[in-house]
């Protein structure tokens, strides 16, 4: 693993970010506040969610989320892109090229630690503007050595049309074009720049089995959250409504008795008030089959608490927190991702790792050595800036280094020592540390 990082660290290529300005999500706000509504408009989001109050009554939170989220119409994600400058908020992988790099490190080194498979899928849970994934296949193309004979293919899962269209400019050989087919399951494919096979899906059901590994970056706390509240009269569902008092506006409300969904809620729980997400549930459902059934591994980055916090759900919108009722569809809404739920979603199928605070993963990663190369490479003052900034924006505990965590999903084999295949390019089994999750062992 560590010879890996040094030699990775060598390679020179600066790609360059935007500058560092802007709202990372994982900032906190509690919804329902009294801020002055800036964009206090009728928006044919909010149109349509008052159509249907009205017509079936008030909505689950998580309801309203997925709606304005991502109806194939009007949807915040289907639409436009929100990531960067002159979008809502930036994340990690748009605010320096090292994040991705690291990353790219992990997979090759947790592939390398179960037996060097013959074959790996990599599958992208919303990837965005396609940056992350970019910055890691550059990482697998530059440590093509080590990966050579190892038959990669690249899979996104991606519910907006408009960012999968981006993903492939950043990724797809522009001189070979794209096959796409909206009704099927696979609804677009290509071959990346380093000539890759890569394929556009909606649903991680669709993604076809085998040995892979799954990374979810930013991805868990857009999923839509159920919100309870304790009451004297015990837990209610908050609920959203339309405010009789004022026209076209939205408000929370509780459900006055027992709601379906309060079935996810934990018979011990000692907080007042909890957001539950089932969707995110599914998802590590299957993604602990699927690594129980043939190995591999996930590494999900997010910002979020270890089961501790309550009331997370919040807007941003132009780089600035946003009222979550107002203007729907028109900002990006979110909620701290509870890594106590995703946890105990696994079911003991895997082991897990983590929460780790980012800054622990990146310096564990060796994101010191990677910036010090990258640094002394460059003559150019505006990029030694910017790459300072960038690292002090991922690792800075004011800024994304403690807010954001990771949090792996693992064979328990791979713990224990044996490994998970037998094939004839395996070499030794390994318990070697996870890397990111503990100290870089240098070989
Ligand atoms: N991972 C990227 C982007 C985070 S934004 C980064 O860190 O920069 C969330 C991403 O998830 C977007 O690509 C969005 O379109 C996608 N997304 C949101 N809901 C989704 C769903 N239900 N299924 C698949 N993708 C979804």
């Amino acid at each position: 693993m560590g010879v890996l990082v040094r030699s990775a660290a060598r390679q020179l290529c600066y790609a360059a970010r935007a500058v560092i300005p802007c709202t990372w999500r994982g900032k906190y706000f509690s919804s329902g506040s009294d801020e002055p509504a800036a964009n206090n408009r009728v928006t044919p989001m909010l149109r349509h969610l008052m159509y249907k109050i009205k017509s079936t009554g008030p909505i689950t939170v998580a309801e309203y989320m997925k709606e304005v989220l991502t109806n194939p119409a009007k949807g915040y994600y289907m639409h436009r892109d929100m990531l960067g400058e002159k979008g809502d908020f930036i994340t990690s992988p748009e605010i320096s090229q090292i994040f991705g790099e690291l990353l790219g490190i992990w997979f090759i080194s947790e592939w390398m630690a179960t037996g060097k498979n013959v074959a790996f899928q990599l599958v992208e849970l919303g990837p965005g503007r396609g940056t992350l994934m970019g910055d890691i296949l550059r990482v697998f193309s530059q440590l093509g050595s080590v990966l050579k004979n190892c038959d990669i293919s690249i899979h996104l899962v991606e519910v907006s049309q408009n960012l999968s269209e981006l993903q492939a400019l950043t990724l797809t050989e522009a001189k070979i074009p794209l096959e796409q087919n909206p009704e099927s399951l696979v609804y677009m494919k290509g071959v990346t720049k380093s000539g890759l096979p890569i394929s556009w899906y909606r649903d991680l059901q669709d993604v076809p089995k085998g040995y892979s590994f799954f990374l979810a970056h930013e991805f868990f706390d857009v999923l839509p959250v159920h919100k309870f509240q304790k009451t004297p009269q015990g837990w209610r569902e908050v609920l959203i409504d339309i405010d009789p008092q004022v026209s076209g506006k939205l408000r929370f409300v509780l459900a006055p008795c027992v709601t379906p969904a309060q079935a996810f809620l934990q018979h011990d729980e000692i907080r007042d008030h909890v957001e539950v997400c089932p969707d995110a549930g599914v998802i590590i459902q299957e993604l602990s089959e699927r690594i129980a059934l043939t190995g591999g591994a996930a590494l999900i980055a997010d910002y979020g608490h270890d089961g501790t916090k309550t009331d997370t759900f919040r807007g941003f919108c132009g780089h600035e927190l946003h009222d979550v009722l107002i203007a729907p569809g028109t900002a990006d809404l979110t909620a701290d991702v509870d890594f106590s739920y995703l946890r105990r979603m696994a079911q003991g199928k895997v082991a897990s790792l983590g929460p780790t605070e980012q800054q622990t993963f990146l310096k564990n990663m060796g994101i010191d050595v990677r910036l010090k190369v990258l640094f002394n490479k460059s003559d150019e003052p505006s990029v030694r800036q910017q790459l300072l900034q960038g690292y002090d924006m991922l690792m800075n505990p004011q800024k994304m280094g403690e807010r954001f965590n990771f949090f792996a999903l693992l064979p328990h084999e791979r713990l224990h020592g044996r490994s998970h295949h037998i094939n004839a390019c395996q070499s030794r089994p390994s318990a070697s540390p996870v890397a990111g999750f503990g100290e870089l062992a240098w070989q």
